[in-house]
């Protein structure tokens, strides 16, 4: 990042909220259930799949974990009575991960006891360092018991992970998203450099997918996402053996392309009343974007 590109996104917590609500609305569904189900219905129509997400993390208090999972628990049956073709994502922390693991677990497997039964699926996503082997453990206890209905993320910015997925798949079925990595890690355990996190993104998918894991290859990198395609294509891969991920709002066209040359993609669908933090974040990662904000906000764009 550039330090104008760091200017602009040290300056995006002062941006006012409406400005950066305007701006993020690409990637959000909307505030409610009914947003992220008008969303999903209308990429599964373009015939793409999507995971959706009820916006939320680092919650501190059971209560609060407690409501986040009864919303969770809606979206599971708003999947099922609308006949969506979508499943769940979690972040652990939101379902009480940091609070307490039994507690935690607890959640996690009321959720999965819903989508086991309507024959759907839940994915941990994976968040920053502190939590990767809490959530690692928790995704090893859960699929023991849930199979398929069940699965994880690694990154490839960690070096950690190359063992993780082997030492995954050397235990059984293993079913993950592979992503880069969205949070700033200390370089000790993660890969810094744009060409190192890609080598170690194209080595993860070769063995993930080379090895018979279920891989969502979830990116919007153009090289990352060229390998893929190259690689299953190599592998004779058929098309229910893999599936590609994107966020919403994120290179739509791209995505429209890859879905035209027969593969499967899912759209990660997030929704909620907390849509302030994970705007920011969104921002803050494609400074791009950012500096638009701010030119709005210093009347550039009129
Ligand atoms: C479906 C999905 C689920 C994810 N789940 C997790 C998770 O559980 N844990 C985790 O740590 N990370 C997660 N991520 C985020 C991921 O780790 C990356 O931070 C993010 O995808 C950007 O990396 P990239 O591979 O797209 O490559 P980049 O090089 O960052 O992006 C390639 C191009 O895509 C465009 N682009 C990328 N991101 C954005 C954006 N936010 N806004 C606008 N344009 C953008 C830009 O044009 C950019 O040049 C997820 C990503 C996806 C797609």
């Amino acid at each position: 990042m550039s330090i104008f590109s760091k200017l602009i996104a040290a300056s995006i917590p002062f941006i006012p909220r409406p400005i950066v609500g305007y701006f993020a609305k690409p990637y959000i569904a909307g505030e409610t259930l009914e947003d992220g189900v008008r969303v999903v219905k209308d990429l599964n129509a373009r015939g793409i799949m999507a995971t959706m997400d009820v916006l939320g993390e680092s919650v501190n208090s059971r209560e609060e974990a407690l409501a986040m999972r009864t919303q969770c628990e809606g979206v599971l049956h708003a999947i099922k009575d609308n006949d969506l073709d979508a499943n769940l994502s979690i972040k652990p922390t939101q379902l009480g991960l940091s609070i307490d693991l039994d507690f935690f677990d607890e959640n996690i497997r009321v959720l999965l006891d819903i989508a086991k039964g309507y024959d759907n699926f839940v994915r941990l996503d994976m968040e920053d360092h502190p939590f990767t082997d809490d959530t690692l453990a928790m995704y090893r206890s859960l699929r023991r018991d849930y199979g398929r209905h069940v699965g994880v993320v690694l990154q490839a910015y960690l070096r950690r992970t190359a063992d993780d997925l082997r030492t995954l798949m050397d235990e059984g079925e293993t079913n993950i998203r592979l992503c880069k990595g969205i949070y700033v890690e200390p370089e000790a355990i993660a890969f810094k450099g744009r060409a190192e996190v890609q080598d170690n993104f194209k080595l993860l998918t070769e063995m993930g997918v080379g090895g018979g894991a279920y891989v969502g290859i979830a990116t919007h990198d153009d090289l990352l996402l060229e390998h893929g395609i190259a690689y299953v294509k190599q592998l004779g891969l058929a098309r229910e053996n893999y599936e590609f991920q994107m966020l919403l709002g994120v290179r739509p066209k791209r995505r429209d392309e890859i879905v035209a040359q027969g593969h499967r993609l899912r759209v990660y669908v997030p929704f909620g009343d907390q849509w302030y933090a994970y705007s920011t974040r969104r921002l803050k990662e494609n400074p791009s974007m950012a500096a638009h904000v701010v030119k709005a906000i210093l009347g550039f764009n009129k």
